[in-house]
């Protein structure tokens, strides 16, 4: 092994080469010594060696075992038989701890939790108080998290003398080394549970379903996101609780729909309303109001009423509510009606007000009014 060539320099990169770097010097090379592309007399060799040094180098973790210790043989490690499976194992053990070298008795904060809650549009504009019940893990109340049956305390561990690690040592061809390893006998806690809790079996942490108060306030959207401060999972060892998260999913309106601060809907109007103008009930999230439409409205028309959209969350105020009105054409008419609008064909096809001799147009304006109020 100790005739190998260096991989980065396989590869045509200096040491600290990135990830991308890498890919490319490899595809580069991959080509040029492909045995299908190049027949040369090493070219098959050179393949190989340039395969073999992105396949290491292309790996985070095998990476970092050959920038620190050059070219290992796995199977020189772990005493094991022809695999490299249980060898490679230790090696990441000892180089990447998988927690080993964590001091055992150090506060650790608990895990976050995220619930999500649905709740109606208006809710969402308007907030709301509930009460939530979420599963979580808390310290447990009669060992007070320790585990050991009240009264007991649990014991360091004799095998690591209560550092949570074992050093194993192994004989290397680069010499001794020494493999640290969570210690077997206390799964790297570095205490022993004699007399475990009879409540949570020397967990420590019991599963509990706790009822939280949770206020939405008023303006929040889809997706919104609200933090409880430490009602997450409960810490360890004294360690912090983690945090809740809401996540907020709103329901679709049959009426409204909403854009940020603003709320929009759609009316219908008759012919004759849009014609000739009228004052026509609107909906609004708290209340109806009056809204006047002018002679001549055209369809898909916005009307604007300022300040009755949702309440914005940071700041002060609300948005607007936006009205679109939609003009529909009536379908059946009856013969007044029909008459009406022939008449009205008459006077110049036009629905402006006030060509004509006002007196003939009132007349005409009220009877359709009339004749078509209610359509
Ligand atoms: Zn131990
Ligand atoms: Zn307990």
């Amino acid at each position: 092994m100790a005739d190998k060539r260096d991989f980065y320099e396989v590869l045509e990169l200096e040491k600290g080469a990135s990830a991308e770097d890498i890919k490319k010097a490899y595809r580069k090379l991959a080509r040029q010594y492909h045995p299908d592309v190049n027949k040369g007399a090493d070219a098959e060799s050179k393949f190989k060696e340039v395969k073999e040094a992105y396949d290491t180098l292309s790996d985070d973790q095998k990476r970092g075992i050959y920038d620190q210790y050059g070219h290992v043989d796995p199977n020189q490690f772990g005493g094991g038989g022809g695999q490299d499976a249980g060898g490679f194992g230790d090696i990441f053990d000892m180089f990447f701890g998988g927690g080993g070298r964590r001091d055992p008795n150090a506060p650790q904060r608990g895990n976050d939790l995220q619930y999500t809650m649905t709740i109606e549009f208006k809710e969402a504009v308007f907030g709301k108080e509930t009460e939530i019940t979420i599963p979580r893990t808390e310290n447990c109340d009669p060992c007070n998290g320790s585990g050991a049956k009240p009264g007991t305390k649990p014991e360091n561990c004799s095998v690591c003398r209560g550092t949570g690690q074992q050093e194993v040592v192994q004989n290397t061809p680069f010499g001794r080394m020494v493999n640290r390893r969570a210690c077997t006998n206390c799964s790297g806690t570095g205490k022993i549970i004699k007399d475990k809790c009879s409540n949570c079996h020397g967990a420590g942490k019991v599963k509990k379903q706790r009822r939280i108060t949770v206020r939405i306030p008023a303006g929040v959207d889809e997706g919104a996101q609200i933090r409880l401060n430490g009602e997450g999972e409960g810490g360890t060892r004294g360690g912090p609780n983690g945090d809740l998260y809401i996540v907020l999913r709103v329901k679709s309106h049959e009426f409204f729909d909403r854009e940020n601060d603003d709320i929009y809907c759609e009316v219908p109007l008759t012919f004759a309303q849009a014609a000739l103008g009228d004052e026509i009930e609107i909906p609004t999230l708290t209340e109806k109001v009056k809204l006047k439409i002018p002679a001549g409205t055209q369809t898909s028309t916005y009307f604007r009423l300022k300040g009755k959209g949702v309440p914005k969350l940071r700041g002060y105020g609300n948005g607007d509510q936006h009205v679109k009105v939609t003009i529909v054409t009536p379908t059946s008419l009856t013969d007044e009606q029909k008459d009406l609008l022939r008449q009205f064909g008459g006077l110049g096809g036009s629905t402006s007000v006030g060509t004509d001799s006002e007196e003939h147009h009132e007349s005409i304006f009220d009877r359709m009014k009339k004749a078509f109020r209610g359509d």
